[in-house]
């Protein structure tokens, strides 16, 4: 009878042990994907134009300017559909923004 006893003890332990693993990996997944992005903006590069990187569109002019970071770079775009046209050649667009940064 004992036994029984003791066996069962671990194991309720173990299904709780479980059950806290599962709760926990689904928070530690949401800060994992928060930190980066704090921590990048910690030494974010400014954007250094006042136009749409993709389309030299003037910020503002479509309504709030879409703001994001690349890579430590923060990237200005008229409007989030832009983010698409950037994502299909970032290095091409980053490369307008270092031209700026040096002229
Ligand atoms: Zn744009």
């Amino acid at each position: 009878m004992k036994s029984v006893f003791h066996a069962a003890g671990p194991m309720m332990l173990l299904a709780a042990l479980t059950l806290t693993l599962v709760g926990c990996s689904k928070e530690t997944t949401a800060e994992v994907k928060t930190e980066p992005v704090e921590s990048a903006t910690a030494e974010v590069k400014p954007y250094p134009l006042d136009t749409c990187v993709v389309e030299d569109e003037k910020l503002g002019s479509m309504g709030d300017p879409y703001v994001f970071v690349h890579e430590g770079q923060e990237l200005k775009l008229c409007c989030k559909g832009c983010l698409k046209d950037f994502h299909k050649e970032p290095a091409k667009y980053l490369v307008k923004v270092e031209a700026v940064k040096k002229s």
